[in-house]
């Protein structure tokens, strides 16, 4: 039985001050024994929202890593920095990334091996654009990004890690993918899990729908077959969060 993983991505949004006062409200609100909740915070906000959230069992994630453990890479965060101000969580290779910061999925297996190997757990994304969607080539891009990403990985630390599909069409768009849709592309991750580490191993996986979740659409999602939860950028930030996490 996959526990369900909700886990918020608040992006560059809200000050120290303002997530730790959000944090403090909503965490002890959110009830994790059906599901873990998670807050993946600005790195300025991570020290500030650990100790607001304390007390509860909602997780602290990042929203990214750098895959070398020190060096010239100004501007860059070290999973070891992270693991020490209580980050448990780090998402790898959002779509923002792959597009704005050139992202590639090379960099995203390099990310993905350095948060294992510091005992973080990845929520690593993958996801079609629009076009590709249209082109019908949305499981073959599934798979190959998986690939990349998974290249190098051995079974045992696959059900360590968590893999978030969010077509990109969707994020921060409004426009959700259905059920089926996000069914279909989970089952396609799942699939290749399966092929390539055997059923036990995928069936151990946990797999999140993003796009566009929120209070309304996010329990008959999360209800589906081969979806464990969700990655929650816009509705993390609001006070709806707490149906998200709490709605089944
Ligand atoms: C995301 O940031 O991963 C995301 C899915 O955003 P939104 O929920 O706003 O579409």
């Amino acid at each position: 039985m996959r526990k369900k993983v909700v886990a918020g991505n608040w992006k560059m949004n809200m000050t120290p001050s303002d997530g730790a006062k959000f944090a403090a409200e909503l965490a002890p609100k959110l009830n994790t024994d059906n599901a873990e909740a998670v807050f993946c915070v600005p790195y300025t906000d991570i020290a500030a929202v650990a100790e607001a959230i304390k007390e509860t069992n909602v997780g602290l994630g990042a929203q990214n890593l750098h895959y070398e453990d020190k060096g010239a890479f100004t501007g860059e965060i070290t999973a070891a920095m992270l693991m020490e101000l209580g980050v448990r969580y780090v998402i790898i290779g959002h779509s923002e990334r792959r597009e704005y910061y050139a992202e590639t999925d090379e960099a995203v297996n390099k990310k993905l091996k350095k948060a294992l190997e510091a005992g973080l757990t990845p929520i690593v994304c993958v996801g079609e654009s629009l076009i590709q969607r249209e082109q019908n080539i949305t499981a073959d891009w599934l798979r190959m990004q998986v690939r990349i990403a998974f290249l190098g990985i051995p079974a045992e630390a696959v059900p360590k890690t968590v893999i978030a599909y969010e077509p990109i069409w969707a994020i921060g768009t409004g426009k959700v993918a259905t059920n089926e849709q996000a069914q279909e592309a989970c089952a396609v991750i799942r699939q290749l899990l399966t092929e390539l580490y055997g059923k036990e191993t995928a069936e151990a996986t946990r797999i999140l729908y993003g796009g566009s979740v929120n209070a309304d659409n996010a329990k008959a999602l999360f209800a589906m077959d081969d979806i464990d939860g969700g990655l929650v950028g816009g509705a993390s930030i609001k006070p709806e969060f707490e149906k998200i996490v709490n709605g089944y």
